[in-house]
């Protein structure tokens, strides 16, 4: 997973699809074992949607019906059962049948020999209650005849010792609507799709997004890719981004090389309003698939803005095709949706897969240095928000109950810093030639995606393959509850601290985290937008450090409280997609008068701490710098 505070089949044409993966998929599994699972999105009511059950005939004495409480790649309790009402049991006859709720997400059928169907209906997390607490990527949105993000973890259930029974799950859904998913089709058309899932963990793994046709696909060397968007304004077109899209995944196949053979990977990009913006309280992001990934990003975003998140979360997303995809342990092979066990090595899945993200940016040339620096020293930045001396094994392994959870974001930051390090350190004692690049190579090699490690054998592995001072490194500070001294590694390849030229996020940033103002109470008590910090943009149009902001755009601040939060916010998001050459003016008071300052928003910047490359590094470190950034 990727998430990030405000980043489809990209298929197939889905006609291509189906009709392919039809004719390969459909005769194996003998129908009567197969679980049927009926969705309607057509007889959508309140809000709801009646999901059917059918499984085959039980000749156990009881068994339990679940919804999953946590499902892979989200590290959280989701209790996806909350969304869940209605719940019926019925036999042959049609006669209800006895059913005791067990807890959130598990309803005990007592007597399942005479089991036909189970029925209930399903709220989305998008706007249902508790909803916010879901990640939006791994959530469910039902719009009426306008849009379906359907994440099938929390709309299809399980029954107890059935996980690996084949489905057939069938969709009604308005004519003028199309599905685009990675799960294969057995039959389409207008009004009935039609699916198999060889069992039930790739009902989970195969999100379906319904929506007008904004889609495309294309092949890419040994790839197919597709790419299918809702945007609720229609301005963001499929097509439109396509080439940065291909640009990407072609630097990635280039930096994994023959450690991804992956046949073929969807982009389900589901763009939300600025209401599901704030409902989510700003969390976008995506959520990882064997071949598929789910992102939800705000559809205020410009086409920059969105293409940058794009590339930055979903080559994230595809990373995850080498860590936890090809290579995780016996906990997640084997993941158990309503009795989390969890391993120790988010600090690969998460942080490898993070680091990478970063690294194949700059290796293939899609980021210069600078940025790549940058975006090192801003996780050295974010990291400090989370306990700096909590065993990262600990807090993986427990990541789901406190104290852990609340460090659960640290995996995208300190996660990614840990692997930099190791990768540094493996460069100097390898002269160079070997990184944790050819680490996760050698494991994916030897695991796969169906041969999980042990947990615990993870750490001896790689310190087997690689050298002693790794294993201290693992001993000290992952294992162990050491902070890292960043400048340390930075220094072995010849990077000193200093002051840069920081790029921000949009205009009305000072640094990566912070506005350029804030709210402070003037002499009545009345709270005020304050200035307290430039950048290069707002510094050239005249702003000044004690001007008080009243509005931008022509248009006033309404009263500083937490009531007109989304007042304010709908006045400083378009922000975010303002491109360099457009013209803005914001409205300040000060020394008594009212000033509108105006120009262009250009590229604007912030003074940072940041990394330089030390003129006076010997030769030999610019060499392992080279070879860390560029081999
Ligand atoms: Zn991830």
């Amino acid at each position: 997973m990727k998430s990030l505070l405000s980043k489809s089949l990209l298929s197939l044409v889905a006609a291509v699809l189906f009709v392919g993966c039809a004719a390969l998929r459909t005769s194996s599994t003998p129908s009567s074992n197969v679980i049927q699972a009926s969705i309607d999105l057509v007889g959508i009511e309140d809000d709801k949607v009646e999901i059917t059950i059918t499984p085959p005939p039980m000749k156990v004495e009881s068994t339990v019906f679940y919804i999953p409480q946590i499902v892979p790649g989200t590290y959280e309790y989701s209790n996806f059962g909350r969304f869940v009402e209605d719940v019926k049991a019925f036999d042959k006859k049609g006669n209800e049948m006895e059913l005791i709720s067990l807890d959130q997400n598990s309803w005990e059928i007592v007597k399942p020999k005479k089991l036909a169907k189970i029925s209930y209906k399903v709220n989305d997390t998008f706007d249902g209650p508790d909803g916010q607490e879901i990640y939006p990527m791994g959530g469910t949105d039902f719009q009426e005849g306008e849009v379906y993000l359907l994440n099938l973890h929390s709309m299809i259930g399980y029954f107890e010792e059935m996980k690996e029974s084949s489905y057939k799950l069938s969709v009604s859904s308005p004519k003028d609507l199309e599905a685009f998913t990675s799960l294969p089709a057995r039959s389409t058309s207008d009004s009935l799709d039609v699916f198999n899932a060889e069992r039930y963990f790739h009902i989970i793994d195969n999100p379906i997004l319904y929506s007008k046709p904004n889609a495309v696909s294309f092949d890419l060397d040994e790839i197919k890719v597709g790419l299918a968007i809702y945007s609720p304004s229609d301005v963001h077109q499929a097509t439109d981004y396509q080439p940065a899209i291909e640009e990407m995944m072609k630097a990635q196949k280039a930096f994994l090389g023959d450690a991804n053979d992956t046949p073929s990977y969807d982009i389900l990009l589901h763009l939300m309003n600025m209401d599901a913006l704030q409902y989510f309280g700003g969390m976008m992001g995506a959520l990882e698939h064997h071949t598929s990934t789910t992102v939800v990003f705000v559809d205020a975003m410009g086409a920059g803005e969105l293409t940058q998140s794009l590339v930055d979360v979903v080559s994230h997303e595809f990373f995850h095709t080498l860590t936890p995809l090809n290579v995780h342990s016996e906990e997640i092979h084997n993941f158990e949706y309503n009795r989390p066990l969890m391993s120790q090595h988010l600090w690969m899945y998460e942080g490898t897969t993070e680091y990478f993200a970063n690294l194949f940016q700059i290796n293939q040339g899609l980021i210069d240095a600078p940025d790549f620096y940058n975006r090192m020293m801003e996780k050295i930045t974010l990291a400090q928000r989370y306990d700096d001396t909590m065993s990262f094994t600990e807090m993986s392994a427990g990541i789901v109950d406190e104290p852990y959870q609340a460090n659960y974001g640290n995996v995208y930051q300190k996660g990614a810093l840990i692997n930099m390090c190791l990768d540094i350190l493996i460069r100097e004692k390898s002269g160079g030639s070997k990184g944790i690049l050819w680490v996760m190579k050698n494991l994916a090699e030897k695991y796969g995606k169906e041969k999980p490690f042990k947990d615990e054998d993870l750490i001896p592995e790689i310190v087997a393959m690689t050298y002693p001072e790794v294993g201290a490194f693992f001993e000290t500070h992952l294992v162990g509850t050491a902070p890292i001294d960043y400048d340390t590694y930075f220094a072995k390849v010849g990077l000193i601290n200093g002051e840069v030229d920081s790029p921000l996020r949009s205009i009305i940033f000072a640094n990566s985290t912070q506005l350029f103002f804030s709210p402070q109470p003037n002499a009545e008590g009345e709270l005020q937008f304050v200035v307290n910090q430039l950048n290069a943009s707002i510094e050239a149009m005249g702003m000044q450090v004690g001007d008080v902001l009243l509005g931008m755009e022509g248009e006033r601040f309404p009263e500083i409280n937490q009531e007109n939060g989304g007042k304010i916010n709908a006045l400083l998001t378009p922000s975010i997609r303002w491109e360099a050459n457009k013209i803005i003016s914001f409205t300040v008071a000060r020394d008594g008068e009212e000033l509108e300052l105006s120009g262009k928003v250009g590229t604007p910047t912030a003074t940072a701490k940041g990394l330089l490359e030390d003129p006076a590094a010997a030769e030999s470190t610019v060499e392992l710098r080279k070879a860390w950034l560029y081999n």
